[in-house]
């Protein structure tokens, strides 16, 4: 596939933007070749600069359970821009979202909207750090919870092991604050925690992982270790950045019935526009200025036009809750693409809870990090490369979640695996 103007964008961006993109994996780092550089979106396809159209699995990284471009979310926002951008002042739209948020999210009684994923969880964590008078977090190797300095810890796959920095720029003494830990590992949490006893403020963890790709944790993993948080006075964040809105209305505590004394959500809840949050139990968020002392503020928190995006979006999930057919849909791709690698002799393991999935090519399904890492990533560039000459836009790592949408339909499901058929065949000829 010829991307002259993608390439010509990318070598122009590499001038005047750090490695050319505004989040690192747009570059394509981990799979090689030109990232494309996108002129519009609409429904479940994505056109580039050069006018070649791919089914988009990336999904703005989750945001688009509806879609690209859904007509009702444009017109909403449309009309909000006419009454004004910004303000600076509260809103009856954020009192609306609000609402709907602590109503479908079971265990939200108190909101507070930001604008990333990250101000979410960098905000939840300093909110349980002045809740409970601690100052450790613990963490998942893994795990992301957007770019904060607590969150950037490498993972360390020693069990308990004390943070370093993941990167240059965090120092030592606040990294030292958060240890990362296997995923679905709880006796490595109970020892953290009796090592650590009454220092640790918080647990946070992607109740199903979807930035190491797909992860569901195992039978009753999450519900002790809420219960293991609470025997030794800690909080536990779910980080539902991803899961929000996406596994079920109320996310994966809703399919899992689990009560988190924090929630943090992002993507679907913005609607595509840029809006976070984060909320929880009456008491913990009462803490947060200026009903209490923790303080958390922002310019454009609350703005019109992505309160508006996430309102409709919610209102619309709400009205016909799609997630049966999103189930249905998404288990018959990872079938489909499980057949076609096994076909062509290529062993993979496809992991998916809901909407989201992950092909590993790995012959056992990763339980956690380390599983995960055996994966060949190689075989995963060669694959990714060849979908998307094809015309299928997967997510460029293999550490990484695919996203199906509503406006993914059977005919595009069926070009998707008839597409992975062809790409499995021609790894299958490539050497490992
Ligand atoms: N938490 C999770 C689980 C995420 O997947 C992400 C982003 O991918 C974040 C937090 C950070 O969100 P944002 O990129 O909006 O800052």
């Amino acid at each position: 596939m010829s991307v002259p103007r993608s390439e010509a964008l990318f070598e122009r961006a590499q001038q005047v933007i750090p490695g050319g993109v505004n989040s690192p994996v747009r570059a394509f780092r981990a799979v090689g070749g030109t990232p494309r550089f996108i002129a519009s979106a609409q429904g479940c396809f994505l056109t580039d600069a050069d006018g070649n159209q791919y089914i988009d699995y990336v999904g703005s990284w989750g945001p688009m359970i509806l879609g690209h471009a859904h007509p009702e979310i444009v017109r909403a926002v449309q009309h909000a821009t006419e009454r004004g951008t910004s303000f600076g002042a509260p809103t009856e739209l954020e009192v609306q979202l609000a609402e709907q948020i602590c109503a479908l999210v079971p265990t939200v009684e108190k909101v507070r909207l930001v604008n990333s994923g990250t101000e979410a969880t960098m905000s939840a964590l300093r909110v349980a750090r002045g809740f409970t008078g601690r100052s450790m977090v613990i963490k998942f190797d893994g795990c992301y919870h957007g770019h904060a300095d607590s969150f950037l810890v490498e993972a360390g796959s020693g069990v308990a092991t004390l943070g370093i920095p993941g990167t240059p720029g965090i120092p030592e003494e606040f990294a030292g604050k958060t240890l990362s830990l296997p995923y679905n590992d709880l006796d490595a949490v109970e020892q953290a925690l009796e090592r650590h006893a009454g220092q640790v403020a918080a647990i946070i963890c992607e109740p199903v992982t979807g930035n190491m790709g797909v992860i569901v944790p195992k039978w009753q993993y999450l519900a002790e270790l809420i219960a293991l948080a609470e025997a030794h006075g800690a909080l536990v964040i779910f980080d539902e950045v991803m899961t929000g809105f996406r596994l079920a209305q109320g996310g994966a505590q809703e399919l899992f019935e689990l009560r988190p004394h924090l929630t943090c959500l992002g993507k679907i809840v913005g609607g595509g526009l840029p809006l976070g949050a984060f909320g929880g139990r009456r008491d913990i968020m009462s803490f947060v200025a200026p009903e209490g002392p923790v303080y958390q503020a922002g310019t454009l928190s609350g703005n019109p036009l992505a309160v508006t995006a996430g309102l409709t979006t919610l209102r619309i999930l709400s009205e016909s809750p799609p997630y049966d057919q999103l189930e249905e849909t998404t288990r018959g791709l990872c079938q489909g693409l499980r057949e076609a690698a096994e076909s062509a002799g290529i062993p993979v393991s496809i992991a998916r809870c809901g909407s989201m999935f992950t092909i590993f090519f790995n012959a056992s399904e990763p339980r956690d990090f380390e599983t995960v890492k055996q994966s060949d990533t190689t075989r995963f560039a060669g694959f990714f490369e060849r979908m998307l000459d094809k015309g299928v836009y997967l997510a460029p790592s293999q550490f990484e979640a695919c996203f199906v949408s509503t406006a993914h339909s059977p005919n595009v499901i069926r070009k998707t695996i008839d597409a992975a058929s062809e790409a499995f065949r021609e790894i299958a000829d490539q050497p490992t």
